[in-house]
């Protein structure tokens, strides 16, 4: 019977206790879970990078870690983390919600709408947006999120060109790997999405070199990490107009500090690391199958690469 330990900050108990236990029951597992029990005896641990456990040591007999986030940056270099560490993906709760803040937000940018929405001399411009087939869209990382934004997006009509690591064969996206292919995947997007993990080799990704490459004018959404973007080369970007409009959701520091100049420049919206979160139901289930597999002897889902970072 596994001893479930959750860690994370004490108020989302309330939001996963219940879900943790029902997926646990319909999962046909017997355990127990709980926010405190002595380390020596927890065999999985429920968690979030922002917990007060950061020194595994003490978790002599731990099987794996189950990570409630996507992105792991803050436990992946983790010395004393000597298990397996899943990460989370969650098709019905995290993935969607991403597909939707991408979808809105290149939507927004494609149409023009800010213009229609706030039109204080009644301006009557009758200029129709392009169609979506003529508005060329980047995304670097074509992972679990980068793949389903780019599928809802060809949907939608646009063209998608995508860029990841490790090359890639995907319908209806034009891929692109490895340095030289950064390169062509950027050269003349009109939206560029971010959906790459904050690893080393992503750090600055977006610069003053790379954001040249880009279409005149183009948007760039960040839901990814705010590490990817070197700011002052965007800010630089914006002033010149290289850059048309930068829709910013995370960022180095959040939250963000109060004389960021993100927050007062007229091309950046700035939303506060809301574009995807985990769901407590759906996740709850990620987190319950993970653990049903690895107490049957089967594979974990979803294994971070350490060496990687991702
Ligand atoms: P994922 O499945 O691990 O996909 C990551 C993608 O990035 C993969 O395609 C990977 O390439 C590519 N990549 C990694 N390092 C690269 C490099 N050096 N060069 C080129 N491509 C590289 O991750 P995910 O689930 O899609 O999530 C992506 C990120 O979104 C997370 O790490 C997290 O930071 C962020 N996120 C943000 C929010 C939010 O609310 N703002 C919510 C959830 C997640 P390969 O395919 O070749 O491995």
């Amino acid at each position: 019977m596994p001893n479930i330990l959750f860690a994370a900050r004490s108020e989302s108990w309330n939001d996963y206790e219940t879900p943790l236990s029902t997926a646990l029951d319909a999962a046909g597992l017997s355990y127990t879970l709980g926010t405190d029990m002595p380390p020596e005896e927890v065999d999985y641990i429920v968690y979030a990078p922002n917990s007060d456990v950061q020194d595994f040591t003490p978790f002599t007999r731990l099987k794996a870690v189950l990570n409630l986030w996507a992105g792991v940056e803050d436990v992946v270099g983790n010395t004393t983390l000597a298990v397996p560490l899943a990460r989370m993906v969650d098709e019905d709760g995290l993935t969607q919600g991403m597909v939707e803040w991408v979808a809105g937000h290149t939507l927004r940018h494609h149409l023009g709408m800010d213009a229609h929405i706030v039109n204080p001399d009644r301006t009557w411009d009758a200029t129709p947006p392009p169609l979506s087939a003529h508005r060329p869209v980047t995304i670097l990382g074509l992972g679990t999120l980068g793949q389903a934004c780019a599928r809802a997006l060809i949907t939608l009509g646009f063209p998608v060109s995508g860029w990841s690591r490790s090359a890639k064969d995907l319908p209806g996206i034009t891929t692109h790997a490895g340095d030289e292919g950064l390169h062509k995947a950027l050269r003349d997007a009109q939206i560029v999405i971010l959906l790459l993990p904050d690893t080393p080799a992503t750090t600055n990704v977006i610069n003053a070199e790379t954001l040249a490459l880009m279409a005149p004018g183009a948007m760039i959404l960040n839901p990814g990490r705010g590490p990817l973007i070197d700011d002052d080369a965007l800010l630089a970007a914006l002033d010149s107009g290289q850059i048309g409009h930068a829709t910013l959701d995370v960022f180095r520091t959040e939250p963000l500090p109060d004389d960021h100049a993100y927050w007062v420049h007229p091309k950046v919206t700035v939303t506060p690391h809301i574009a995807s979160t985990t769901r407590p139901e759906t996740a709850a289930r990620v987190i319950a199958d993970n653990i049903r597999r690895a107490e049957n002897g089967e594979a974990l889902l979803h294994i971070v690469d350490r060496s990687a970072g991702y």
